[in-house]
């Protein structure tokens, strides 16, 4: 299977990926040799433990707890499902997320105030590459085609873009919540700078934090770089448009790092002959 081939397969509460590449950051030597012997990898999403790998008919547990993990059916259906139809991907339904945002005391009214909506993750995502830390980048297959277009275009500008950051989980989300409220941080006080769990343009598939390197991820400097200066001529000539400017209206800090692909706009239509 070629690398641009590869893909992440999603379900509610657990993730497979190509085995191998899960392989570099497996723990131990009897994971490693599971993880170089099947195709899929299973994890788990709200931590990233290794659960099992999955060889298209038997599953080969990577944790001893593996028979009362749940979602794990859901998971080999969706591999299932995706190995023999393929076909677009479609949302995830959003179950389960609500219960989530109630632990962190938000309700229905930070939508409405933020403006921001409910983004579903997808369920299946496409490898783009590597970020600047060597992880595997993944992005809806639009997204994905645009930004590694957009790369080849800029490096032949002399300009170097690195990702940063694509798709994000819920639970990855969840998870930035939960570090930065045990390090004593208000929730208002994360609010101010990431969006709410299930409001992130980064569960979709479609959005990217860029980077360039020499230059600190996700920091307002970058708009001085010749890397930014470009993207602001050139990024909307492949679909991608900053979200987050100065002065939104989501109240969200100016984010000159964060782009995310957008359809190109139906052409209008040719005015009737008279
Ligand atoms: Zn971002």
């Amino acid at each position: 299977m070629h690398a641009l081939d590869w893909h992440l397969v999603n379900s509610p509460h657990v993730e497979a990926l190509p085995a191998r590449l899960l392989r570099p950051r497996a723990r131990a030597n009897a994971d490693a040799r599971a993880l170089a012997q099947a195709p899929w990898g299973l994890r788990r999403k709200s931590d990233g433990r290794f659960l099992a790998t999955y060889d298209g008919c038997r599953l080969h547990a990577l944790w001893h707890g593996l028979a009362r993990e749940p979602g794990l059916a859901e998971a080999i259906a969706a591999i299932d499902a995706s190995c023999t139809h393929g076909g677009p991907p479609w949302p995830l339904p959003l179950a389960g997320l609500q219960e989530r945002l109630d632990t962190l005391g938000l309700d229905a009214s930070y939508g409405e105030t933020s403006g921001l909506a409910l983004v579903p993750e997808p369920s299946r995502l496409e490898f783009a590459g590597y970020d600047r830390y060597r992880r595997p980048l993944w992005l809806l297959e639009p997204a994905a085609r645009a930004w590694r277009r957009m790369q080849r275009a800029a490096r032949a500008d002399d300009i170097v873009l690195d990702a940063i950051s694509g798709y994000r989980s819920h639970d990855y989300q969840l998870g930035i919540f939960e570090r930065k409220l045990a390090r004593g941080q208000s929730v208002q006080e994360i609010l101010a700078v990431n969006a709410a769990p299930g409001y992130s343009e980064h569960h979709g598939g479609l959005a990217m934090d860029i980077g360039t390197p020499g230059e600190a991820p996700a920091e307002e400097s970058f708009e001085a770089t010749p890397a930014f200066h470009w993207l602001r001529d050139q990024a909307g000539r492949f679909g991608f448009r900053m979200s987050y400017p100065r002065d939104n209206p989501h109240g969200i800090t100016y984010e000159p790092w964060h782009w995310c692909w957008h359809p190109a706009a139906p052409a209008a239509a040719s005015p009737a002959s008279v």
